[in-house]
């Protein structure tokens, strides 16, 4: 379909500095659910607000939207500040974790009914609305009341009714909280898709690990109101810069070692004896002889006859697509995760010695 008159120029959206503090009125001390954000989205990129709960991800949106103002600090929208901008002249649209259809409408009336609102001519209005439906594939469906779609289908509405106005930002609320695992996983796909097609820049509140992993360009982890790793799917994951964050996104392994060599783009480092290399991509300054904690997650791990590092496994466990190994290395004991191996060579069983490698790449390093 003619994709081109729906997109428009992307534009970068920033956080200076934001602070956004609740006053208590009931003799409390004042509550900052933002301490202190800055945070760029570049031009047509989605990015991923992730954290636990109370971390400060809806406030953040919310002062995207103008729902909420910041205490301190600047919001812009392209070269715009929009900090005191009131919500309906940002130019921001929104798709909520509950649709928030009109279930009076149809729904080809809940997708033109910003454009109503916008006065847009009746012939403009049919052919856009016309247009998005068609991308969304939703053209069958434009007569129907909300209550009669399905949760995924209502969301799609949702989506199209936000994109029609055609928005330079977009922000998501946990959209697909409300949909079933397998309609989430296939929704997202089609989210993330059409966002790219579009290229809007995209703000995303999830607190779904996998779900952030898979939709996003960056990802912000957030903890107590403040940043604490921004990067890309693959360095939130792998290269963790704090423990939170290592925890927060799924098993890990935590060992000492001590670095035994410094050099302009690698470590050598002593893990349990083995002397092994690592990237030199660590966010603090480290000198020979320090001792730094190895982040390894449990599918980094190569069951490898060449593996230098020798271990007894202590507890098998099979989940199907894969198998899930205790070893105890010296005197710590760590989780391997098995996809491949095992469906050549078969399991290990209790008491079964291995050889265990790690690429260089797969190591981040905590202080
Ligand atoms: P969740 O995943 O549970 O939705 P969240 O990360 O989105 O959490 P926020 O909704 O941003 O968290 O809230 C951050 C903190 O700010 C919470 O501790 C919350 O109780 C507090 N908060 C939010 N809105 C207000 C308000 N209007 N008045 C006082 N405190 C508030």
């Amino acid at each position: 379909t003619d994709l081109k008159t729906l997109q428009s120029e992307s534009i970068p959206v920033k956080f200076n500095n934001i602070v956004k503090r609740f006053v208590s009125h009931s003799g409390q001390k004042d509550f900052f659910a933002v301490k202190n954000v800055t945070l760029n989205i570049e031009p047509g990129q989605l990015v991923t607000v992730l954290g636990p709960s109370g971390c400060g991800k809806t406030t953040t949106l919310r002062m995207l939207a103008g729902f909420e103002m910041p205490t301190s600090g600047q919001i812009m929208i392209g070269d715009q500040d929009v900090t005191h901008t009131p919500p309906n002249k940002r130019n921001v649209g929104m798709v909520f974790q509950s649709y928030a259809l009109f279930p009076h409408l149809t729904v080809f009336e809940n997708v033109a009914y910003g454009l109503q609102v916008k006065k847009v001519s009746k012939t403009e209005l049919l052919q856009r609305v016309q247009q998005v439906l068609m991308i969304m594939n939703l053209l069958e469906l434009k007569d129907r009341m909300p209550a009669s779609l399905s949760g995924g289908q209502q969301q799609r509405v949702a989506l199209a009714r936000a994109v029609v106005t055609e928005p330079k930002v977009l922000l998501f609320d946990e959209p697909l909280s409300n949909l079933d695992a397998k309609l989430r996983e296939y929704m997202r796909d089609e989210l993330r898709k059409i966002q790219q097609r579009l290229g809007i820049t995209s703000l995303y509140v999830t607190h779904d690990q996998a779900e952030a992993m898979a939709i996003s360009d960056k990802v912000v982890i957030m903890n107590k109101g403040e940043i604490e790793q921004m990067g890309t799917p693959w360095e939130i994951y792998a290269k963790p810069t704090s423990r939170f964050v290592a925890d927060f996104m799924g098993k890990a392994n935590f060992l000492p070692a001590t670095v035994r060599q410094v050099e302009p783009s690698k470590l050598v480092l002593d893990l349990m004896g083995e002397i092994l290399e690592v990237e030199k991509d660590q966010t603090f300054p480290v000198k020979n002889g320090n001792q730094v904690t190895c982040v390894i997650r449990p599918e980094f791990w190569h069951i490898d006859a060449e593996g230098k590092l020798k271990g007894k496994v202590t507890r098998a466990t099979y989940l199907g697509n894969y198998v899930e190994y205790e070893v105890s290395l010296n005197k710590e004991t760590i989780v391997v995760v098995d996809y491949q191996h095992y469906m050549r060579y078969g399991f290990y069983r209790e008491g079964d010695d291995v050889q265990l490698s790690l690429k260089k790449e797969r190591i981040s390093i905590l202080p």
